[in-house]
């Protein structure tokens, strides 16, 4: 029997980015998505007009950037002070109190890379609109895909809440336009990244126009399974576009986007371990030092990350307590402990524990942007109470431990390729259907 590597048209399969398993490539109707058989990862979504539905909401997105950033949030008034802030300002307050690390994540996550997000995606989604298929384009939208995971504004929409609701019994707040500006940003952000549809980006990209986008390619065949995976079957898969080519090309280019080629990330356990130690060392300083400082009539009060919490609890703020509990405290330690149990082989196969595993991963992915809430909640709140002596509020040295926290296990998270935890179990079970389910949202 020939192998299927004999020929160099892999268009008809598919694999799984998250266990590697390969299928033929089903044809998935418009709003619905092709979830994998064996770990249940969604493959990919279909969406209708795709790229004009998105080209529409990226020129709406950037629009209202600028006003969102620049323009003031908010106004505090307390004792006859008033201060307000917008987005930009909250950064620049770090950078001038020399905490550059923690400026740089924020200014990076909340002002870069949602403009450069916007913007790329304006960009390949206008060329494509009106088919020119230039040859930027397969880099752009690979860097687009990596915006996508560090671009962090509905965390700080949600610190922005947090500020209000924790500063709306000491001070009186007004509202300004920004604040509107600036929520409907983070609405439209989400809404692309949501109904975006790469694999129709990928295929228009990938076929220079030769087919129309969001039409079904000719070669495809009804959904069902083939068992093994992409590397049993001298394939890789490309992580970012997800293009599937011969072993052969291990180490070099894909052929569609340009991302070095690797049948498993290189070094990926090694790596995963070290940057999982790096957090879990500066996790100490990060939860025992100070975060914050309130002056109040020229007394310093430090506060740690838990000594906020307690606070909200004693004023009876339990949501909000409970918010910060959870991305300050619960959700890096959580990161930290799920990815040692993942990296931990499993030598039973069980394939519900290896589901369970898959399962743990995404949610990890997914969670890992939320520890940012604190920061920025003590962005605002830097230059929102500033009243000279009276009262003010200062960053501390553990926002800096906590950055490195919070960065170190999101890149542990790339850094792990969640193939492997597959990779030892040969499961035998055979697959005969493709998953295909209605997209609810
Ligand atoms: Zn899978
Ligand atoms: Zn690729």
């Amino acid at each position: 029997m020939n192998s299927i590597t004999d020929t160099n048209n892999f268009d008809h399969l598919i694999a799984c980015s998250d266990c590697d398993m390969l299928l033929n490539r089903a044809e998935v109707p418009a709003g619905h998505s092709l979830i994998c058989p064996r770990c249940g990862k969604t493959i990919s979504r279909r969406n209708s007009d795709s790229i004009l539905k998105t080209l529409a909401l990226s020129i709406a997105g950037l629009l209202l950037y600028l006003p969102a950033i620049l323009l003031p949030l908010m106004t505090m008034k307390s004792f006859g002070f008033s201060d307000s802030a917008n987005i930009l300002e909250s950064v620049l307050n770090f950078y001038r109190n020399e905490y550059f690390l923690v400026s740089f994540m924020v200014l990076v996550s909340a002002v870069v890379f949602p403009l450069l997000l916007l913007t790329s995606i304006f960009v390949i989604s206008f060329q494509l609109y009106r088919q020119r298929y230039s040859s930027y384009l397969p880099r752009l939208f690979r860097t687009y895909l990596h915006l996508e995971e560090w671009a962090m504004i509905e965390v700080y929409l949600l610190g922005i809440l947090v500020t209000i609701i924790k500063m709306g019994a000491s001070a009186e707040i007004f509202y300004h336009t920004g604040i509107f500006c600036f929520t409907g940003l983070v609405l439209l952000t989400l809404t692309i990244t949501s109904i975006i549809d790469k694999e129709d980006f990928w295929e228009a990209i990938g076929h220079k126009g030769k087919k129309k986008p969001g039409e079904p390619a000719s070669h495809r065949r009804p959904g069902h399974g083939m068992p093994g995976t992409a590397a049993g079957q001298g394939l890789i898969l490309c992580h970012i576009c997800h293009k599937l080519s011969p072993t052969a090309l291990e180490g070099k280019r894909c052929p569609r986007c340009n991302e070095k080629l690797h049948t498993r990330k290189p070094f990926s356990i090694s790596r995963t371990w070290a940057l999982l130690l790096t957090s879990a060392i500066f996790l100490a300083p990060a939860n025992l030092l100070p975060i914050m400082r309130v002056d109040f009539m020229g007394v310093p009060d430090r506060s740690t990350i838990i000594d906020g919490i307690i606070y909200f609890f004693r004023h009876d703020a339990y949501l909000i307590g409970l918010i910060i509990f959870t991305a300050s405290v619960l959700v890096p330690v959580f990161k930290i402990i799920g990815i040692i149990i993942l990296l931990l082989s499993n030598p039973l196969c069980d394939v519900h524990v290896l589901r369970q595993k898959a399962r743990m991963f995404r949610f990890i992915s997914f969670i890992g942007r939320w520890s940012m809430l604190d920061i920025f909640v003590i962005a605002l709140l830097t230059v929102l109470v500033d009243f000279g002596f009276f009262t003010s509020i200062h960053v501390a040295p553990a926002a800096t431990y906590f950055c490195i926290v919070v960065a170190s296990t999101m890149f542990a998270v790339i850094t792990f390729d969640p193939r492997i935890i597959w990779d030892k179990c040969s499961i035998k079970e055979t697959v005969t259907t493709d998953r295909i389910t209605r997209i609810v949202s």
